[in-house]
């Protein structure tokens, strides 16, 4: 199969041998070194000041929402979420579970966030934001500046979804105000979903050691003490940690994390000018560099993905609720090439001259 989804997705050949090997014993010096090399390289790739932390949870990306939000976060703040698609309406989820008091602002699916809209918020008393980045669902990409100026005006603590953005768009912690940033092994980092990492500012760590402990398997504070001697409280996803470190060393290789963006970026764009001749409309205003969403005009967009799947040996990534007939979506990241969105299109203008695609 030739996987274009949004995660997991398309692993390099380094990565998946790791995977069929013994897992090994963890709590000893050989693995305290590999994490700690993980950490630096994550806080190196995200651009991070010395004083930051990274830590690795074993669980998926939405294990890192959720630990961000107890750990960091209390019933006396007041939360901004932005909710333009499944993983907004996610982080609302979350802060009722867990009492966080917040308000949400409901972006129609496939818009993206602008200076009008935040402005309406502006005089109100906010603690923190909660934003997806790039909100994989629709394939919008919020305005990290925007966000920015906003915050730092009213001093908000800033939490960032950075889970399918990591290495698809230019983030740097330091620079854009992000105090918490996170982000997942499936994504663009093209590793087996299992892990997932949160990268904190000083200012965070200190609000982790200040709030009370609300979960024992998610706690952040056992996860930092433990980190600082390259262990984690409980048996980690050892074999995907040993994944990611593998990843993180090539991309160093390879020329960092610009090399591996403009990478995602030149796919995007290929993928994007060879769809055109098709009857398809990006569905973002605002699209990134990691998946490309496209609106079907009177075609089915989960018949597409199913006779992609079933007929081509073809993954694309389907929609859920009331995008699923309308909207599917073509993804960038993974170890991809221009080759293999050859065969995609090749496989999408059969399907044209089958009379499944129309126009
Ligand atoms: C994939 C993803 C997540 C996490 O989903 P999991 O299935 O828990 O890994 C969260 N936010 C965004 C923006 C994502 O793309």
């Amino acid at each position: 199969m030739l996987n274009f989804t949004v995660g997991p997705v398309q692993i390099g050949e380094s990565v998946l041998n790791i995977g069929s090997e013994q897992v090994p014993y963890f709590r000893t010096p050989e693995f305290s070194a590999v994490m700690r090399e993980n950490e630096n390289l994550m806080l190196e790739f995200t651009d991070a000041l010395k004083t930051s932390r990274a830590v690795f949870l074993t669980g998926s990306g939405t294990a890192a929402m959720e630990a961000a939000v107890i750990n960091a976060l209390t019933e006396k703040d007041k939360v901004l979420i932005i909710n333009g698609g499944s993983f907004g309406q996610r982080f609302t989820d979350i802060c009722k579970i867990h009492n966080i008091p917040f308000d949400e602002i409901k972006l129609p699916y496939g818009s993206a966030l602008t200076k009008e809209i935040l402005s309406e918020y502006e005089s109100a008393y906010y603690s923190a934001m909660l934003i997806n980045l790039h909100e994989t669902s629709t394939g919008v990409l919020y305005d990290i500046n925007l966000v920015k100026d906003f915050c730092a005006k009213k001093d908000m603590f800033l939490i960032v979804d950075a889970i399918s953005c990591f290495l698809a768009e230019d983030i740097s912690v330091s620079r854009d105000g992000i105090d918490v940033l996170l982000t997942g092994s499936q994504k663009a980092l093209a590793c087996p979903p299992g892990v997932s990492v949160l990268v904190l500012s000083e200012k965070a760590v200190k609000r982790v050691f200040e709030t009370p402990q609300k979960c024992m398997y998610l706690d952040l504070k056992s996860a930092l003490i433990n980190g600082e001697r390259g262990q984690t409280p409980f048996t980690p996803a050892v074999s995907i940690l040993l994944q990611i470190n593998q990843r993180l060393k090539e991309i160093k290789a390879n020329g960092g994390v610009k090399t591996e963006i403009e990478k995602v970026k030149s796919l995007a764009e290929y993928f994007r000018e060879k769809i055109k001749p098709f009857p398809f409309k990006n569905f973002s205003n605002a699209p990134s560099n990691a998946v490309t969403a496209l609106k079907t005009d009177g075609v089915s967009a989960h018949g597409i993905f199913t006779v992609l799947k079933d007929e081509y040996g073809i993954w694309v990534c389907p929609n859920g609720g009331e995008l699923k007939e309308t909207v599917f979506r073509v993804g960038h990241i993974g170890n991809l090439t221009f080759n293999d969105y050859d065969t995609l299109i090749n496989a999408l203008y059969d399907m044209k001259k089958r009379g499944l695609i129309n126009g």
